[in-house]
């Protein structure tokens, strides 16, 4: 049954992705069920979006109760959803006003356009170039993939758009000498997630925020990924003691609904003005309800606390299987953030697991990515680890694992 609807998506559907070759069908906190029945431990969240688990109840009870009285009405309206969404973010954050749109790449979209604004307002023309790190991910747009510091992305879509330098991440010798007086923003994210998980030092980020402030460069963190939770914090910032100038927010901000926010300070926020920047569908009533569930069920319901608790429990397993196996060679991350980096390719691995009814993801070839629920119990990362050495002890057969050297 599967398999015909699987050749029916690959007639109609754009190829834009290598699709994992099953129908998923439903899903229920940390599992997702296929078209056949058969049911997977979800250790991808649907790409870090589905934070508080699948179907989670305070989200769908808000989204039926607010498509009941309005879909939409298009931002030349106020709407009640859109004002309390908007008040619980700033509440939450170090920000003074939201702008709402639909996706991660809208978000740093409009981070992009409003600092040139805010630098153009203030210093004119000739100041509009935005540092950006080598690895990093901000988005599809022609705008966010040249902001992305990776070429493989860029194959074929020339001429990118003009204005990015692109330095080493986690070199403040190199962020200094890069900076001129051009430079207007700095843009990064505090883990290099789709990058293959690299963590930002504490040292570089306040030696950043220190060489920001002094230059009047506004910082602009990317936690599309790392925001609401995922990393233990609501957002990584607070990991770091900075705040930023601009955040912006997508994946797990609506926990599956589609919805994207630029955060900022009254100050740099002030340079959008009517007619400088708009997005039909951005904070509409449905994405906004979406936004006040999964935001109030995250801060209230020991989801944080959680995240930091298992993120540990994760860690300690993912190092004894790092111990076990020769062919992990880094195991990386915070809170429910993980890296596994292995010294094969990581998409058979992928298979395997998928084969075994784990879902995860494979990034840069070798890396295995673990952004499962924040929900996430110690039952499940042990499954997780019960499958996660069966499917590694068939690839120590080929490569000779330490335990195998040992005998
Ligand atoms: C996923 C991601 C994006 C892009 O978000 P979309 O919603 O796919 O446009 C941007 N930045 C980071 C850090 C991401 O992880």
């Amino acid at each position: 049954m599967q398999e015909a609807l699987i050749q029916k998506a690959k007639k109609y559907i754009a190829n834009t992705y290598n699709r994992y070759p099953i129908v998923a069908t439903r899903g229920d906190g940390c599992w997702v069920w296929d078209l056949d029945g058969r049911r997977y431990l979800d250790f991808l969240a649907g790409i870090a979006v589905c934070n508080l688990g699948h179907v989670r109840k305070e989200v769908l009870d808000d989204l039926i109760a607010q498509a009941k009285k309005l879909f939409h009405i298009s931002n030349l309206f106020y709407m009640e959803p859109q004002i309390k969404a908007a008040e619980v973010i700033v509440d939450y954050s170090f920000g003074d006003k939201v702008f709402f749109c639909n996706s991660g790449a809208e978000a740093n979209e409009a981070a992009i356009k409003l600092a040139r604004r805010y630098s153009w307002k203030k210093y004119g023309k000739e100041r509009y170039e935005i540092i950006v790190m080598d690895n990093s991910f901000h988005g599809r747009t022609l705008c966010t993939l040249s902001a992305t510091g990776q070429k493989k992305f860029w194959e074929g879509f020339d001429p990118l758009v003009e204005g990015f330098t692109y330095v080493p991440f986690n070199n403040i010798g190199a962020l200094q000498k890069s900076m001129s007086k051009k430079t207007c923003a700095v843009m990064l994210e505090l883990i290099q997630a789709e990058g293959g998980i690299y963590v930002a030092d504490k040292e570089y980020i306040k030696a950043l925020r220190t060489l920001t402030k002094e230059k009047d460069v506004l910082l602009i963190l990317d936690e599309v990924q790392t925001g609401m939770g995922r990393t233990g914090k609501l957002f990584a910032y607070e990991h770091f003691d900075v705040t930023p100038d601009l955040m912006t927010l997508a994946k797990a901000l609506g926990n599956g609904f589609p919805v994207g926010v630029l955060v900022g300070k009254d100050n740099i926020m002030e340079a959008f003005e009517p007619g400088s920047h708009a997005s039909t569908f951005g904070g509409n009533p449905l994405a906004a309800a979406s936004v006040y569930a999964t935001f109030t069920t995250m801060v209230g319901e020991g989801i944080l606390k959680n995240c930091t608790e298992m993120g540990k429990y994760l860690h300690t397993h993912l190092l004894s299987l790092k111990k076990k196996y020769s062919f992990i060679t880094d195991v990386r991350g915070k809170g429910l953030i993980w890296g596994i980096e292995l010294s094969i390719d990581g998409d058979m691995v992928q298979r395997e697991f998928l084969k075994e009814g784990v879902i995860l993801n494979c990034t840069k070839g070798t890396i295995l990515r673990l952004v499962p629920p924040l929900i996430i119990g110690t039952e499940e990362i042990d499954i997780f680890h019960e499958i996660a050495d069966r499917v590694f002890e068939r690839f120590s057969k080929d490569t000779g694992s330490k335990a195998d050297r040992l005998i």
